[in-house]
């Protein structure tokens, strides 16, 4: 009799804990985080600050004390810490680069996977890789990471294949992908095949890349941008000449994938006409030969995260004298200051990936933030290029800001960014769809790959 009891007892417990298992995953679990000094992607700034996020969701956000957390609610203590939204990349060539190696070869689902795990490490919630995919993977692995299928990983956007003149297009680059344009036809029939894939932002390129090639023509971009706006896509144009960009502007283009070698008058009347044009500026080429202490020895992060093959190939590379930088970077960040100060749309991009392979993935993200205010622009602002700004230009409407109703995609720092921009890499924890990333376990697995390699 004692042994049915107690078996009718046990049974009694299983079934209480099954249903308790049941319930857990019905009602998504509810956090509060409380106590952060919380700076919002519209550089608000609550001190204080509690916010409590349900399932993958935001529901509430204000001072600690305003906000009230639903009964039985997990408080998680931030008192100390800064609280940023995730960062957004608008601009990357992503799934190239391995180690010493960039190109088509190394460009698969695992790799591309790879980056964005790697890009995720670094409190990144959406990278958009321009105009260098190719194949169906980077649409299927962009509608995964959408619908949230791999919560540990950044957000992957795709411009699926550029829209180039035949000299851009090289068989070992990042352009080999390209769709040919020499016709207005062609490039009517490019936007329709990205457009049947989903694209919403069409990359090209009007650059003699130093004199050297043929640049896309007028009648061909234009041909781009009619048809591109006809089907309410936008397009993102590789172009750093004065003249073209002008010319380009009057065409219509929505972006541009770099900041402009030089700011005039003119420009700045041109912007102010089209007040919805944006950049991404992509300083890190020239601005890391110039600047970059966190190579030797380097940053813990990038040691974290990087081959050490290609930090010593960068510390080799950036040994060497870099003649014209210094003119260069003052051009750049005097227009970057006439911008900011304009009020034009800038965004982040960290053109990681690229065929240098110097573009650390998701480190550069902070190099590109700290090279932002030496050009000119305050901490806040460039935290709201990187957020809200960002997230707007890729119309990511979920994130970009703390606030009821998004993502709880976000970033613990130790210290105040607002103080040092380089206090981005103080990360403490980085939470993407509600869900803190497992920072110490993708460590360990980097530094296992590495060590294995290095045998
Ligand atoms: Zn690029």
């Amino acid at each position: 009799m004692d042994c049915a009891v107690s078996l009718r007892a046990l049974a009694a417990v299983i079934l209480m804990t099954w249903v308790g298992t049941a319930a857990n995953a019905q009602a998504p679990a509810v956090t509060s985080f409380e106590g952060a000094r919380l700076i919002n992607g519209d550089a608000s700034v609550i001190e204080n600050s509690a916010f409590v996020v349900q399932g993958n969701r935001i529901v509430a956000v204000g001072r600690r004390g305003d906000v009230q957390a639903p009964p039985g609610a997990v408080r998680v203590d931030l008192a100390g810490k800064t609280v940023i939204p995730a960062l957004i990349d608008a601009h990357s060539h992503i799934g190239y680069m391995h180690r010493l190696s960039s190109g088509p070869q190394n460009y698969t689902r695992e790799n591309i996977l790879d980056h964005m795990h790697k890009f995720a490490y670094f409190g990144v919630a959406a990278s958009m890789a321009m105009g260098s995919d190719f194949g169906d993977t980077p649409f299927r692995l962009r509608d995964e990471t959408r619908a949230g299928k791999h919560p540990q990983a950044a957000r992957f956007l795709t411009a699926g294949r550029g829209l180039a003149p035949i000299d851009e297009i090289k068989p070992n680059n990042m352009r080999h992908s390209a769709h040919l344009v020499t016709t207005e036809d062609d490039a009517r029939r490019a936007v329709a095949d990205l457009a049947a894939n989903g694209v919403e932002m069409v990359k090209t390129w009007v650059d003699t890349r130093g004199g050297t090639i043929k640049k896309l023509t007028p009648p061909l971009y234009e041909a781009i941008i009619g048809e591109a706006h006809k089907r309410k896509m936008r397009v993102v144009v590789h172009a750093t000449g004065l003249v073209d960009v002008k010319a380009l502007i009057r065409a219509k283009m929505d972006g541009f994938a770099h900041m402009v070698g030089d700011v005039d008058d003119e420009l700045v009347e041109l912007l102010k006409a089209a007040p919805d044009t944006f950049f991404m500026l992509a300083l890190g080429g020239l601005r890391r030969q110039m600047h970059a202490p966190w190579i030797d020895p380097p940053h813990t992060l990038v040691s974290d995260s990087v081959w050490p093959d290609q930090i010593k190939r960068l510390r080799e590379r950036l040994a060497k004298p870099a003649p014209f930088a210094n003119q260069s970077w003052t051009r750049l960040s005097r227009g970057i200051t006439r911008f900011a100060a304009a009020g034009v749309r800038v965004g982040v991009g960290t053109d990681g990936g690229g065929q240098q392979g110097d573009q650390f993935i998701g480190w550069t993200m902070h190099t590109e933030l700290e090279n932002m205010v030496a050009a000119g622009m305050s901490p806040a602002q460039v935290l709201v290029a990187a957020t809200r700004m960002s997230a707007d230009i890729l119309k990511l409407e979920e994130l970009g800001m703390i606030a009821p109703g998004k993502s709880a995609d976000f970033v613990v720092l130790d210290a105040n960014p607002l103080d040092d921009i380089t206090h981005t890499r103080r990360i403490t924890s980085v939470y993407l769809y509600g869900r803190e990333i497992p920072r110490a376990a993708m460590r360990s697995k980097w530094q296992a790959e590495f060590a294995a390699a290095a045998k």
